[in-house]
């Protein structure tokens, strides 16, 4: 189907879990910054290295790093027909840029789906998430692997994210996300682009289920 779309919400919303599957289904591919970001931190690249203190301490990287990087994502063959973003815009300043990319592309953003979690709720998530090394996630409690720490599908180790640590989750929830994030949506609701809001909680089907009702075929 193809298009410009934005999945946003908190850390911890389910933007990760769910936007695979939805970007199948759009036949768009995933575009993820944290997870290029996490890639290339282990890879220790020069981005990487760049990258990582403000990673762990749930800062943001720096707009020039992050734009620079999105930019050529979107440039990629595959992303020609559209792209679902996760992650990115993070500020105003990189709705901005982002905004200038598209208007290169000659196609503005098609749609923001919005996953709305209550914060209790994402600090709960975020406290037991574990990350495969394929970046498939899990929940200790609500959506554990079939052997304690251990992913399904590959048998390799799980780990934790060390921005998921309960003092640096906090700083993401409230000086990151509440100060800079949320006036995103603010900045695409006045420039009139499509907002669907979708109620994010609950399990991965049934917020799967809601996604998938919410969006046009
Ligand atoms: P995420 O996986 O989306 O939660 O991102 C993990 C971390 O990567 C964030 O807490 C930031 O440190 C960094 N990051 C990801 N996307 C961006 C972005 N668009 N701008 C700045 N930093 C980002």
């Amino acid at each position: 189907m193809g298009g410009a779309f934005l999945i946003f919400g908190p850390p911890g919303a389910g933007k990760g879990t769910q936007a695979p599957r939805l970007a199948a289904r759009l036949g768009v591919p995933h575009v993820a910054t944290g997870d290029m970001l996490r890639a290339n931190v282990k890879g220790g690249t020069p981005l990487g290295i760049e990258a990582k203190s403000a990673m762990d301490a749930g800062e943001l990287v720096s707009d020039d790093l992050v734009v620079r990087m999105l930019g050529e994502r979107i440039a990629a063959p595959d992303a020609a027909d559209g792209f679902l973003l996760d992650g990115f815009p993070r500020n105003v300043a990189q709705a901005e840029a982002l905004d200038a990319l598209l208007a290169a592309r000659g196609r503005p953003l098609d749609c923001v789906l919005v996953l709305d979690v209550p914060e209790e709720e994402v600090v709960r998530r975020i406290s037991g998430r574990l990350v495969a090394q394929n970046g498939r996630i899990y929940h200790e409690l609500y959506d554990p692997p079939a052997s304690p720490g251990i992913d399904d599908e590959q048998g390799l180790p799980l780990e934790r994210r060390p921005d998921d640590e309960p003092d640096v989750v906090r700083n993401r929830y409230r000086n990151v996300y509440l100060a800079q994030t949320l006036p995103v949506r603010d900045h695409y609701r006045a420039a009139g682009v499509l907002e669907i809001v979708v109620d994010g909680t609950g399990s991965t089907a049934a917020v799967a289920e809601r996604l998938d009702a919410a969006l046009p075929a």
